[in-house]
């Protein structure tokens, strides 16, 4: 039986939560629940698990970088694009007087009647209340 060749009073060398053999300087692995020692995987030099407890255990604070990904809402863009076709159908507003409200501001439209002999008709339309007359030009 060698006598005190083999020390046990050397503790492993530690380098922050590492473990290395004191013998050969290999990495230990970190013992399992149902092991009291770690052998060196190098020299078989056993560590006892007990040098792992009082390391200084790095409590890995995740910082929340990211609370919670705001989701853009951008998905809701507004629609204010003009109705193609309803812009077609607007017809142009003239400051005319509507016959019988007073309302300034009929819409008309120029209609060319069958033959261009007899010209074209002007239709207004009252936006107020809605008389439409024509004028024929
Ligand atoms: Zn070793
Ligand atoms: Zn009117």
């Amino acid at each position: 039986m060698p006598r005190g060749s083999q020390s046990k009073t050397v503790s492993a060398h530690r380098i922050g939560s590492l473990l290395f053999c004191p013998a050969c300087g290999t990495l230990l692995d970190l013992p399992r629940d149902d092991q009291d020692e770690i052998p060196c995987a190098q020299c078989g030099r056993l560590e006892p698990a007990s040098s792992y407890e009082n390391l200084p255990t790095k409590t890995y604070s995740s910082p929340h970088a990211f609370p919670s990904p705001l989701k853009s809402k951008r998905g809701l863009v507004q629609n204010t694009m003009d109705d193609g076709e309803a812009a077609k159908e607007r017809d142009p507003v003239a400051q005319e007087k509507c016959q019988k409200c007073g309302h300034i501001g009929l819409s008309y439209k120029v209609m060319q009647l069958r033959s261009a002999d007899e010209g074209s008709t002007v239709f207004y339309k009252c936006l107020n209340c809605g008389d439409q007359t024509s004028l024929n030009n």
